[in-house]
């Protein structure tokens, strides 16, 4: 009937893609070259595609520091000009005639050069170079090796409207439209704002100006020096010298904001629209405590002499960690902890400590490339992990990195068109496409490199001491290995003979991870291990590519041990050889980045002893043995669902999120493909015998408490699976209680107040989900008022879910008539996503296939992807409906194309009940007997 996995989940879901770009997301617009404006004054510079291999600037200057003016008018009517001017101080390295740096989308007002002395060095030519966006001065005289020069530039352009560079953001505040200005310079974006040598690998210090007008408030990466009057009315906020920082670190905002801030234990401040302000108490809180820890764990003092946190209203990116002036979206910064549910008290602290670790991994060792992305964004989003713990000892953080990082880099990466964490980056373009598994593969490395230099001083003192190598400088791969190598060097940690270089280079620099299968001859008591690549496409070509794999493994009389495999096949040996009683299972914790498949009979003895006593397992490993056997099934490794179902019995007694939620993600599948069988009610029945037993003890009350400290986090996220996941199984007593405190919410609702709290944020969604389902048209009708007055956005997104999930044709029909109409209650950005839950639901799905063919010219009308709309028909798995399907789509040959994913879809998806179905159905009958 429902999606297990619901709407909490696919809010978590949301913010891991969101996370995944949460530097980047926007590449700007970029027009033609234009050369013509060469030796003209003023010259108009515009950005071009950087599509050449010879991309990096020429290193006979390097600039050491910059002085930067900056004065943005905020005057629509004027075009929100910006003017500046930068006076940067430049080393000559070698002997030459001009000075190349980059500059773009900006006019140069004027220029000089200066020698040391301030006397101006004549300039011949000033030449553009649009594809790489270069401004070179070509000089009349020769610089001299060792001599320091000026160059004074006066620029201007309209404040920019694409989210990068300097640009503008408006919002409305007590009906007012408001703006702010702000910058975003990851990657190369910084030269949009000002001329610059923009390489992450040119380090420099800033002095930095802006104009303001009176009652706006600049920040910038540093503290203010002083305000001082400008001519014209407005004032210069000057700042102190920066520390030496990448150009893409820089950051400057002009802002109307209000402000929270503390000096305790060091400079902190959040800033945000007035409205909103008083949301950024939580994080203003917790943000010292995980600098505090971050600096702790990796023996590092944060330079900074303050951290300023700006909330904004719209941004390029979910966060970005300018250096000591973080800006986020404001949503991962502002949390109402008495109005809004537990992942968002967790999600402002992931996205929080993410960023403050970059201060780290990213602003004091800044990699030398882009090619190398992963040695930020996996430090970073290892580190945040680490991070969220000083504020929240209590948490069991590492569940949701396995869920929500470990396990979808596994399946992204395990496709054919992954590619190596790290690539040649020679233009722009090759850099955006290193980010899809730099954050979760990088960071699950790392956590491999944990689980096998297992005492945890020598790793954090190996990480210290790279940190503390390369403070305010750059560097590669080679500089971790090293460092991390000396660590270990003189103690008992066991590289099989190798150097960390040596095991580590094939994991960065190969596609993909091994599939590591143990199978044990049970005659002799012998363990034979395998590696091949791992690929998810069970027609793909074997790929012959092995890595250096850390082998830890554990029996019960053996204990933990770790092998090497460095060749295709090993043999496991320890002391005593497991009786052939005893299982034995591989990657213990599930720290090592690959897959584990085992022989059959070792199988069957995991899910013996797994029911007879979880807690001989580690959580990760419970998790990761369903994880594995469910994929193996897709990916033609196992024959049938007979390992992965036998490995779910042992749910009924496992108290932890991970776990569950794992076996949720898989089971949602075979759910989607039951629930339009008569077999619907068996898969719910085997389903609620194992939830059952934990529901009993996770009574809805527990949803409905306003915890004012949370305790372990997890907890909260293992009562939601398990209420969310029984409710979804059609349980009685679990819709029951859903409804009682839907008709409590409805009977203290005042329309006048509709965002009063009655309900607890935790349980509102459940509530409203299930209290409709269970509920009556009155309900229904009642919901859809609500989505109409609440202001709350995640109040409405998950009504809309209720609404599109009821069984009462009647309310179902008038919903679609409403999604077609753009003058109905139903929001126009709310219209497909409504049309799509109703695909998902099970009593709606064929009114909403009948009414989409009866309306088929209105759809084309309203919503511009029709295969989008499509989509929504994903779950059909009969000949009939792929007949129904076709024949709609030959309707409207014009269309064809719209339908192509989804009629593949829905191929799949009968391949898989004609191969599976009657098995599970046999397995299923024979479990619940
Ligand atoms: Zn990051």
């Amino acid at each position: 009937m429902f999606s297990v996995r619901n709407d909490m989940l696919r809010r978590r879901e949301l913010v891991f893609l969101l996370l995944c770009q949460a530097c980047f997301a926007l590449w700007p617009d970029v027009e033609r070259l234009r050369t013509s404006a060469r030796k003209a004054r003023p010259m108009r510079l515009r950005s071009d595609r950087q599509g050449t291999s010879d991309l990096f600037l020429p290193r006979h200057v390097i600039p050491t520091h910059y002085d930067i003016l900056l004065r943005p008018v905020f005057d629509e009517a004027l075009g929100f000009p910006v003017q500046g001017r930068v006076v940067i101080d430049v080393e000559c390295r070698e002997a030459a005639t001009n000075t190349t740096l980059h500059a773009a989308d900006m006019t140069i007002e004027d220029y000089v050069i200066r020698d040391a002395s301030g006397i101006p060095l004549e300039v011949v030519d000033v030449e553009t170079d649009g594809p790489h966006q270069f401004l070179i001065f070509h000089l009349g005289e020769t610089l001299e090796v060792g001599s320091t020069y000026e160059i004074d530039l006066a620029f201007s352009y309209p404040i920019r409207r694409d989210r990068v560079g300097f640009h503008l953001v408006s919002y409305t505040e007590s009906g007012m439209e408001k703006y702010l200005g702000v910058t975003l310079f990851q990657p190369s974006f910084a030269r949009l704002t000002f001329p610059c040598f923009d390489e992450p690998s040119l380090k420099a210090r800033y002095d930095v100006t802006i104009g303001r007008d009176e009652d706006w408030t600049a920040f910038t990466n540093m503290p203010l020096k002083e305000t001082l009057p400008d001519d014209d009315g407005t004032f210069l906020d000057v700042f102190e010298t920066s520390l030496p920082m990448s150009t893409y670190t820089v950051c400057f905002a002009v802002t109307q904001f209000s402000s929270l801030t503390t000096d305790t234990p060091s400079p902190f401040g959040v800033h945000a629209r007035p409205d909103a302000i008083e949301n950024g108490a939580f994080m203003l809180q917790n943000a010292p405590s995980i600098q505090l820890t971050l600096e702790e764990v990796f023996k590092t003092e944060e330079p900074m002499p303050k951290m300023d946190l700006l909330a904004l209203p719209q941004s390029g990116a979910g966060a970005m960690e300018h250096w000591g002036l973080v800006t986020f979206r404001e949503d991962f910064l502002l949390v109402d902890v008495d109005a809004e549910d537990f992942t968002r008290v967790f999600e402002v602290n992931a996205v929080t400590s993410h960023e403050l670790a970059h201060n780290f991994f990213g602003n004091l060792v800044t990699l030398q490339w882009w090619d190398l992305i992963w040695l930020n964004e996996g430090f970073a989003s290892f580190g945040e992990y680490v991070g969220m713990r000083g504020p929240n000892p209590d948490w069991d953080v590492w569940q949701i990195f396995v869920w929500d990082s470990y396990q979808p880099t596994l399946m992204d990466d395990s496709l054919e068109s992954t590619h190596p964490l790290v690539m040649d980056v020679f233009s722009m373009n090759d850099f955006w496409p290193l980010l899809d598994i730099a954050y979760g593969k990088g960071a699950s490395l790392l956590n491999m490199i944990f689980g096998v230099l297992s005492e945890e001083f020598i790793i954090f003192d190996g990480i210290a001491s790279y940190i503390g190598e390369s403070s305010f400088g750059n560097v590669v791969e080679e500089d971790l290995w090293r460092n991390l190598q000396a660590a270990v060097e003189g103690t008992d940690v066991d590289l099989g003979g190798r150097t960390i270089a040596e095991i580590m280079t094939g994991w960065t620099r190969q596609a993909g991870y091994p599939l590591v299968t143990a199978i044990r001859d049970y005659d002799t008591g012998g363990i034979r291990v395998q590696q091949e690549r791992f690929l998810s496409d069970p027609e793909a070509d074997p790929d012959p590519t092995l890595w250096i794999v850390p082998v830890t493994f554990y029996t019960p009389e053996g204990g933990q041990r770790l092998y090497w495999l460095a060749e295709g096949d090993g043999t496991l040996t320890t002391q005593p050889m497991p009786g052939l009683e005893e299982f034995l299972f591989v990657n213990v914790e599930a720290s090592g980045f690959y897959r584990v498949n085992y022989d059959l009979r070792n199988w069957e003895l995991l899910a013996t002893e797994l029911e007879r006593d979880p807690n001989q397992f580690p959580i990760q490993n419970r998790a990761e043995f369903l994880d594995d056997a469910f994929t193996f099934v897709a990916s033609g490794h196992l024959p049938s669902y007979e390992v992965p179902l036998s490995l779910t019995r042992f749910l009924r007694s496992e108290p932890k999120f991970l776990p569950w939620v794992t076996a949720a993600t898989h089971l949602e599948y075979l759910h989607r493909m039951f629930v339009s069988t008569e077999r619907r009610a068996l898969f719910q029945a085997y389903a609620l015998s194992l939830l059952e037993p934990r529901f009993a003890e996770t009574p809805f009350e527990m949803l409905e408490q306003f915890p004012e400290v949370y305790g372990d986090i997890l907890d909260w996220y293992y009562n939601y699976i398990i209420q969310s996941f029984t409710c979804a199984m059609e349980s009685s007593a679990c819709v029951q209680q859903a409804s009682e405190l839907f008709q409590l919410w409805k009977s203290a609702y005042d329309p006048q107040d509709p965002d009063r709290t009655i309900l607890s944020p935790n349980a509102k969604s459940l509530v409203y989900l299930y209290g409709i389902y269970g509920g009556d048209d009155s309900d229904w009708e009642f919901g859809y008022q609500h989505y109409q007055l609440t202001g709350s956005e995640s109040d409405k997104n998950s009504m809309l879910l209720a609404l599109a999930s009821y069984t009462g044709s009647a309310s179902l029909t008038r919903l679609l008539d409403d999604i077609l109409s753009p003058t109905s209650p139903i929001r126009d950005q709310d219209a497909l996503q409504a049309f799509l839950y109703l695909g998902a639901n099970i009593a709606g799905r064929q009114l909403a296939f009948d009414f989409l063919r009866d309306n088929w010219d209105a759809f084309k009308a309203r919503f511009q992807e029709v295969s989008a709309v499509v989509a929504a028909f994903q779950d059909f798995n009969t000949p009939a409906d792929l007949d129904a399907l076709t024949a709609l789509r030959d309707e409207h040959p014009q269309d064809a194309d719209a339908f192509a994913a989804t009629v593949a879809a829905v191929r799949g998806n009968i391949a898989w009940m004609d191969q599976h179905f009657d098995f599970i159905v046999d397995w299923l009958n024979a479990s619940i007997q």
